[in-house]
């Protein structure tokens, strides 16, 4: 909480000294850098894709850039793992846990370690932030902030995922600064903060493709909206850091990943209706990165990150500590990320820009869910704060090319 009251005050005088408009333009000095978050993406159902030509502007960034596997924390799921990113440090010490941290949703008051956008913001970069999870209430930037996954509003129980739309949130501010709030309304309509809950075994019985045909109507519809979203804050709102998720895939992923009859929880009813809904969602994710390229130019660092992957389940609820409880328990998943072992479903990491090297690859675990934050920083010449437990991902740079901010 304290770097919170240091930061509001920072920025109060930070956005006086350069006037009064708390929209802050992009400076023609510093890099670029759009971040695209995407939850659980998994390379098994990607790497498919890519070699059948599925996913053109992914294809596009590995062929241009560094990608590989992204090690994740233990037991991930998103605020955990985002949160880990964006403070560089671990979840007991940053403090948003889970989904729930002491019987409440988790939210920003609980973030006990600096994130990224404060550290950012405080060096005269501007920033944009746009659906990412666990970012509510939003928090004052050098720019804008739109919360994401985790947004509280009408209907909303502790616990239990919900999507409000911006115009029915509640218990906190979705927006900053507040006049952005109905700009967006007027000139974006009212949009989906997250991604649709999953429906409960109990509608799905009986009505299975109906449902599930309805309920992916709705995640297009979702992935429209934020599509609109995204490309009307690069265009009007240009920052010079600017970070950007989607969060239907993974919720796609729970339920109607992909898998045999041999796989636990399989259920033909449901498994067999639509098996291309969840491999769809990424040919939806690459649709959504063109717009998003279309709207930067060359010289932009594109860095495309997951907090961690989903495997089809191996372990069951009961017995297992780290049982799937982050989403709807009433959903028949068949899928799941929050293993006890991270590494059993890594997250991915793709960057491309300029002094980024081509076509290559990390293999293992070279990158860590730790080191995004360690590698933007340094992209803006700022020194790594001391807690912050990752590193530069130096080896991505072409040789004398890692110093790109002294450039
Ligand atoms: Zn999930």
């Amino acid at each position: 909480m304290f770097f919170r009251l240091v930061t509001l005050a920072a920025l109060t005088l930070s956005v006086l000294a350069t006037g009064t408009r708390a929209q802050v333009q992009s400076s023609k000095s510093k890099p670029r850098v759009v971040v695209v978050g995407v939850n659980g993406m998994e390379l098994d159902i990607i790497r498919p894709l890519l070699l059948k030509g599925e996913m053109p502007n992914l294809a596009k960034v590995i062929k241009n850039g560094a990608y590989g596997k992204l090690r994740t924390v233990n037991a991930p799921n998103c605020p955990r793992v985002y949160t880990t990113m964006f403070t560089s440090t671990k979840p007991e010490e940053h403090g948003v846990t889970g989904f729930l941290v002491g019987g409440i949703t988790a939210n920003t008051n609980m973030l006990k370690e600096e994130p990224i956008w404060s550290l950012l913001s405080k060096h005269g970069v501007s920033v944009g932030m746009a659906n990412v999870p666990a970012t509510f209430p939003v928090m004052p930037v050098n720019g804008y902030m739109i919360s994401g996954m985790l947004t509280r509003g009408k209907n909303c129980e502790d616990g239990v995922l919900c999507a409000p739309k911006l115009s029915e949130v509640e218990g906190g501010d979705a927006v900053y600064p507040a006049s952005l709030k109905s700009e967006l309304l007027k000139n974006v309509g009212d949009f989906y903060i997250d991604c649709e809950r999953m429906p409960s075994a109990e509608q799905l019985r009986g009505h299975e493709a109906e449902v599930i045909d309805s309920w992916l109507k709705r995640v297009d519809l979702i992935r429209e909206q934020q599509t609109k979203l995204f490309a009307y804050l690069l265009k009007n709102h240009p920052t010079d850091f600017t970070w950007m998720v989607q969060s239907c895939e993974d919720r796609t992923g729970h339920w109607l990943y992909p898998i045999a009859p041999y796989n636990a929880g399989y259920n033909p009813k449901i498994n067999s209706a639509r098996p291309d809904a969840f491999p769809n969602q990424y040919i939806g994710f690459d649709k959504v990165l063109g717009t998003i390229l279309q709207n930067i130019d060359a010289n932009t660092y594109v860095f495309i990150v997951s907090d961690h992957g989903i495997k089809p389940l191996r372990e069951f609820e009961e017995t297992d500590p780290h049982a799937h409880m982050d989403h709807e328990k009433t959903t028949p998943v068949i899928a799941k990320h929050d293993f006890a072992d991270g590494d059993d479903v890594p997250g991915s990491f793709f960057a491309t820009g300029p002094g980024i090297k081509h076509d290559m690859r990390l293999m293992g675990f070279e990158a860590s869910v730790y080191d995004i934050a360690p590698t933007i920083l340094h992209l803006y010449g700022i020194p790594q704060p001391e807690q912050m437990r990752g590193h530069v991902l130096s080896q991505i740079f072409e040789p004398g090319n890692d110093k790109v901010a002294e450039k």
